[in-house]
């Protein structure tokens, strides 16, 4: 009865501990974001026809489905404050992906931002693997900078780890607190 007890509550202390444990604020942000606070609709212009046009909607998709207070549109011509996502070709380079934003990643506010995925790279990746690639490209244009304290969420700097080991192609829990954090 005593050790049953005593297990009963070392249990019931592990649990505890585990729900008491307070939820880590592991994101990273830029510091700088889109101008809408509440809600931040980008305009993705998508190059159509493009190797990588599916994988870039579906990484916006992606996002949006997180219910996160951003939320991307694709639209057909360039308009405003926008995304602009085309493929490039580029052997000369170590990247697979680059995300460049005008005036500066760390400044508020954004006006626009360029995303290349390198088919130099990607043209051998899985559609999934690219989504992934493309899904952390977004998430730069969000304002979010890499994550190295956990290597399973989105914006972790190594695809061939998140992706690669645990098979994240989606925002996670940690990727979506920092949007969050930034346009709630
Ligand atoms: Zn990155």
């Amino acid at each position: 009865m005593r050790s049953y007890l005593k297990l009963t509550l070392f249990v019931v202390t592990l649990t505890l501990a585990l729900i008491l444990i307070p939820q880590v604020f592991a994101y990273h942000l830029l510091g700088g974001r889109w101008p809408d606070q509440k809600v931040s609709y980008l305009k993705n212009y998508v190059y159509s026809p493009s190797p990588v046009e599916a994988e870039y909607i579906y990484a916006m998709q992606s996002w949006n489905d997180a219910s996160t207070p951003a939320y991307f549109v694709r639209v057909m011509y360039w308009q405003g404050l926008y995304v602009n996502s085309v493929a490039v070709y580029e052997p000369e380079v170590a990247w697979l992906g680059m995300t460049s934003i005008v005036p500066s990643p760390y400044e508020y506010p954004y006006e626009y931002a360029d995303v290349k995925l390198n088919l130099y790279y990607v043209s051998d990746f899985s559609s999934e693997k690219t989504q992934a690639l493309a899904a952390h490209e977004y998430g730069h244009v969000l304002g979010l900078a890499h994550e190295l304290s956990s290597p399973r969420v989105l914006m972790y700097p190594y695809l061939n780890v998140f992706y690669g080991i645990y098979g994240v192609y989606t925002p996670q829990q940690d990727d979506i607190n920092g949007v969050n954090d930034l346009y709630s």
